[in-house]
């Protein structure tokens, strides 16, 4: 015998986990309307920024505590006039939109941020590129070993403080020979970017520091010889390539326009020249979109 259920044990049976769905939909509202609320408090300066720059996140009001993350990489808010702001990085080789998440007294703002167009020069190669010969093991293990280092000074200085105040200063007064960003593209595709700056110079020229920071790291390296890295704390690192002579050492407090080195031709290159690389965390940037780069 079949036994039917009259609407009644329906109601029974259903009546409760109705009313937690509801419950749940109204919490799922509620969290969205505050989300909203806290997202419109948070602005980008510029509105756009473009790819391979830094720029600021700002938080409008009152705020006991902010924080958040934009590519991976945490922001370190600071007071200011008109609530906190913080600096961020956009990757060079991102496009389109954004992510950030932004978090106010516990309350998270989601953001998808509009990028404007990179517009770095693009050498399209006829030709295959030129790889020279695949590093020997010991050779690639030498260049993991330096990558690794490098990163390590990247994650550090989110731990540092920030030890910079005023402009970032250019590392040479000579003229930019080749700059940020240019891309090389081999059949649609990029097969290597330029992600720093070049400064003209004779060997033997002062290289000086972008900013007040810590002497991470000082090295001979594969392909960037004679190196020395920066810490500036909040996430900013700067680094110096090719040098001819390293005047610092690991663990020296310089500020900005201190002489680091001299300009040399170490490591890859086919000339003397300095590299000056910009990086927020792991983000490499145009040095000249530094705070208050001059
Ligand atoms: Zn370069």
């Amino acid at each position: 015998m079949r036994r039917s259920i009259g609407p009644g044990v329906l109601t029974r049976a259903l009546g409760p986990w109705c009313v937690v769905g509801v419950l749940i939909g109204h919490a799922v509202v509620a969290v969205r309307a505050v989300e909203a609320q806290a997202t419109r408090r948070v602005q980008t300066e510029p509105a756009s920024p473009r790819p391979g720059t830094v720029f600021r996140v700002r938080v409008a009001g009152e705020s006991r505590a902010v924080s958040g993350r934009v590519a991976g990489e945490p922001l370190h808010f600071v007071r200011d006039s008109v609530g906190w702001s913080a600096w961020a990085a956009a990757p060079v080789d991102s496009s389109g939109r954004l992510a950030a998440l932004v978090v106010i007294d516990g309350d998270t703002a989601r953001l998808s941020v509009a990028l404007s167009a990179g517009a770095y020069r693009v050498d399209r190669l006829r030709v295959a590129p030129q790889f020279g010969r695949d590093p020997d093991s010991a050779t690639a293990a030498r260049i993991a070993r330096e990558f690794a280092a490098a990163k390590a000074v990247s994650r550090g200085a989110h731990e540092t403080p920030a030890l910079f105040a005023g402009a970032f200063v250019r590392p040479r007064a000579s003229r930019v020979t080749s700059g940020f960003g240019t891309a090389r593209e081999f059949n649609g595709a990029i097969t290597s970017r330029h992600t720093g700056v070049d400064f003209a110079g004779a060997i033997g020229a002062p290289v000086r520091a972008a900013q007040r920071g810590v002497v991470r790291l000082v090295g001979d390296f594969y392909y960037a010889g004679r190196v020395v890295y920066v810490d500036h704390g909040a996430g900013f690192v700067t680094a110096y390539f090719h040098l001819s002579r390293v005047r610092v050492v690991e663990g020296d407090t310089v500020v900005a326009g201190s002489v680091l080195g001299e300009v040399g031709a170490t490591g890859r290159v086919t000339g003397p020249h300095l590299h000056f690389v910009a990086r927020y965390g792991e983000i490499s940037v145009d040095g000249r979109t530094l705070p208050g780069w001059r």
